[in-house]
């Protein structure tokens, strides 16, 4: 009986959503797994504090929804499990959209991946805490540094005194079967690393794969290749928090990232194949591509770039 309210509950899911980013997630083709995008902006969010530009003001005016901080939802519905990439300051509503939209079985998250110790990629996991859902045993991933953060720290450390959560240890380049069809394997990326190192992550299902990496300094301080990276996957959810050089007010040095025009001139010269695997994401609210109609993020689209947006599924 569960087996057939989850097929009826895909059928459902697949064909009500006409928001299907990968062409192939057609009614013929239902992925059973697949990445689902629940947030794009980077960690402070859109809107933004202490901003009435017109960027956030879009928002107040109505002009724009609120937007999330960047976070991937996994989904299985044949193994009946669900996981998070990054535990941001919106994880309340994230999990709740995973839940309606995808799928509701007896845990409210199967296992959280964390990136980085910075706000918008693990705060999140205060919700998981006394004050709010107060369960056992949440099942989070972290890299050493990253383990040893939470638990020398408070509130962090309380969360696993109370064993409201169980860190799971992560190693750089090591592979971890989720089950028969999944695997994550973390990776390391050059980042500020001031309370711990930063991963990206390769994501594989039993067709398809993707690499999400929300955040890096710059491609070229990368030991890898992201053009190679990028041609290994289907997928490649990338770090765009700024368009370019004129949109930052501040010290690059104090907040590098690469712009999404150096990520555009690094595969110019790539085929469009190759260009289309691109899913910016991480939007700084100042960056114009974050306005869902500007004339720029159109233009981007046209080289065959692609831009992440909540509600989008990729199948795996
Ligand atoms: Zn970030
Ligand atoms: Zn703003
Ligand atoms: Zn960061």
């Amino acid at each position: 009986m569960k087996y057939f309210w989850n097929i009826i509950f895909t059928i459902l899911l697949f064909s009500c959503n006409n928001n299907l980013s990968d062409k192939k997630l057609t009614k013929q083709s239902q992925p059973k797994h697949y990445l689902t995008v629940l947030g794009t902006a980077q960690d402070g969010g859109y809107p933004h504090i202490g901003c009435q530009k017109i960027c956030c003001a879009n928002y107040y005016n109505g002009t724009n929804k609120r937007k999330s901080v960047v976070s991937l939802g996994l989904v299985d519905l044949e193994n009946n499990q669900k996981w998070l990439f990054d535990a941001t300051p919106d994880m309340h509503t994230q999990l709740a959209e995973l839940e309606k939209n995808h799928l509701k079985n007896k845990k409210v998250i199967d296992g959280v991946f964390l990136t980085h110790a910075h706000i918008g990629h693990y705060t999140g996991l205060m919700y998981f805490g006394r004050e709010a859902l107060g369960k056992k045993n949440i099942n989070i991933f972290a890299m050493p540094k990253m383990k040893k953060y939470l638990t020398k720290n408070g509130p962090w450390s309380q969360l696993i005194s109370l064993e409201n959560i169980k860190l799971q240890p992560l190693q750089h380049d090591s592979i971890i079967i989720l089950n028969n069809k999944l695997t994550v394997t973390p990776f390391f990326v050059p980042h500020r690393d001031e309370f711990s190192e930063t991963v990206g992550y390769k994501i594989k299902g039993s067709k398809k794969s993707a690499l999400f990496i929300p955040d890096i300094d710059k491609w070229q301080k990368w030991k890898r290749n992201i053009i190679d990276e990028v041609k290994k996957v289907d997928y490649a959810f990338v770090d765009a928090t700024f368009l370019n050089q004129k949109e930052v007010k501040r010290a690059m040095t104090e907040v590098p990232h690469p712009f999404i025009e150096e990520t555009i001139k690094l595969f110019q010269n790539q085929t469009f194949t190759t260009k289309n695997k691109v899913i910016f994401i991480h939007f700084n609210h100042t960056n114009p591509v974050l306005q869902e109609n500007s004339e720029v993020r159109t233009e981007i689209e046209k080289l065959g770039f692609r831009f992440a947006s909540e509600g989008q599924n990729y199948g795996l």
